[in-house]
């Protein structure tokens, strides 16, 4: 189900009339509009069953991209450039953990793997904390994470953050970046993928083509909803069977290679979505006698659970 329908932007506020008139629009309403992809040209596609089962979806999540991994751009009026909406999109990802509606004496701030770090020792989620000012450690690392018996763990680990989060960092894009490559070399050797590819890109140019014929009022609502209706199963089942041949869903190579190009442009809320989609944890366990050498990391006392 696409967003908008590739009529002019205000089309987003007036196809959707959840807000009546004499009512002012709701404030996540506009947030809600502001992360809209089709402010900048990019197109975002929430998949039906997804956006029944959950109501609104945020559609940064979700955006439509050629085979290559670069975004798929409307010919419509923007109103920002992709670079514009995409530090918009980080601001408001910026504002969701701190400031206004917080609880004041909460330790809220969400650092990159703070409940994805988990206790060798007893399995809890790790919390993060702040070394105390003045100290060695808060020169050299800032923050660290902690197995906390106020939230439910065995209080009997903790691990200087930073090292902790760049080096799950370079493993997950190093991860990705794998994922990229066999994509590519599997494009190479298949005619069939090749085949099914030509198809979708197809179909992405007709759907341009029936929503600028809606535009112009050459087709009637009902049949432009059916035209993309059509496309819509005819793009579900290439990819089904593209799947089905080479057990990978078509688009993971190229959301793999998107998100290792913009990976320095996320917010943290964005790192930890990504993590998440790829690793079930990361188990920190303990150093072990003598083991515990201050200042020096240690990854191999950090396991990644992969999904
Ligand atoms: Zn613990």
């Amino acid at each position: 189900m696409f967003i908008g329908n590739g009529r002019k932007q205000r089309s987003v506020l007036r196809r959707r009339p959840q807000t009546p008139a004499e009512k002012s629009i709701s404030y996540s309403s506009v947030k809600y509009i502001l992360r809209n992809p089709r402010l900048c040209g990019y197109r975002a596609c929430i998949p039906q069953e997804l956006r029944e089962r959950s109501g609104r979806v945020d559609p940064v999540e979700y955006l439509v991209e050629r085979t290559d991994g670069t975004p798929v751009v409307g010919k419509w009026e923007t109103i920002f450039t992709p670079e514009e909406w995409r530090e918009l999109v980080n601001v408001l990802d910026s504002r969701k953990n701190t400031g206004k509606g917080r609880k004041s004496g909460t330790t809220v701030t969400k650092r990159l793997l703070t409940g994805i770090a988990r206790c060798g020792n007893c399995g809890a989620g790790l919390v993060s904390a702040m070394y105390q000012h003045g100290t060695p450690s808060y020169e050299k690392h800032g923050y660290y994470y902690l197995c906390k018996v106020a939230t439910g763990g065995c209080g009997k680990l903790s691990r200087s953050g930073p090292p902790v989060d760049d080096h799950v960092e370079r493993v997950l894009l190093d991860h990705l970046r794998k994922q990229t490559r066999d994509m590519t070399s599997t494009v190479k050797e298949d005619p069939e993928l090749e085949a099914a590819k030509a198809k979708l890109k197809q179909i992405d140019s007709d759907k341009v083509e029936a929503r600028q014929l809606r535009a112009d009022d050459e087709l009637s609502l009902a049949e432009f909803a059916r035209e993309i209706r059509r496309l819509e199963v005819k793009e579900q089942e290439l990819k089904e069977s593209a799947s089905a041949l080479f057990g990978t869903p078509i688009r993971t190579g190229s959301t793999a290679a998107r998100v290792v190009r913009e990976w320095d442009t996320y917010t943290v809320d964005m790192k930890r979505a990504e993590i998440t989609r790829s690793l079930e944890a990361v188990v920190i366990s303990r150093a072990g006698k003598g083991g515990a050498q201050r200042g020096r990391f240690r990854p191999e006392l950090l396991e990644m659970v992969w999904k």
